[in-house]
């Protein structure tokens, strides 16, 4: 039962993962949760980090793709500002309207990572498109309303997962 909760690899964050990596584990593309994975939700626009994360990635022709739940009005400045391309009202975990923009995406489904902070969006999102993940821990503790009840879950899930050791950390591969 826990298995469609399992990601693929875990991380503290985005940001601690080097593109060697990606390029080790032949992704050409990075389908990335925004708010709590990128940047806080506060932040409406990305933050110095961010920008540079993107800039690597841009350099090793590795390409990102913002999938968020959250509105148009949240996204669009943020993914704009960054130059990429993005969906929002994505309504992760359900993978119908993703699969729109699957239809019209150059890569394959195997060269593909989708990085979240959350089991109950990202890591079912990605079991369910059958697309590697990875899972993160929440980039700062401050939350929307509706993501708390989620977080409650969320780290029930976890600690089951490590208990059982089914979390395995970028770095070992
Ligand atoms: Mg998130």
């Amino acid at each position: 039962m826990f298995k469609i909760f399992t990601p693929t690899y875990v991380a503290k964050n985005v940001y601690e993962i080097n593109v060697d990596f990606f390029k080790k584990i032949g992704i050409k593309c990075i389908i990335c949760d925004l708010d709590n994975t990128l940047d806080a939700y506060y932040e409406q626009y990305p933050t110095e980090k961010a920008m540079d994360f993107v800039k690597k990635l841009k350099e090793a022709e590795i390409d990102i793709f913002l999938t968020s739940n959250n509105t148009e009005t949240r996204v669009k400045p943020y993914a704009d500002k960054l130059n990429i391309n993005y969906i929002f009202s994505c309504r992760k975990p359900l993978v119908f309207k993703f699969k729109k923009v699957l239809k019209n995406f150059k890569y394959d489904r195997k060269d593909c990572l989708i990085i979240g902070d959350q089991v109950f969006t990202d890591v079912l999102f990605a079991n369910r498109l059958k697309i590697k993940s990875i899972l993160c821990d929440n980039l700062v503790s401050k939350d929307q309303f509706f993501t708390k009840i989620n977080k409650f879950f969320d780290k029930y899930i976890r600690r089951y997962l490590k208990k059982h050791n089914k979390l395995t950390d970028w770095r070992e591969i």
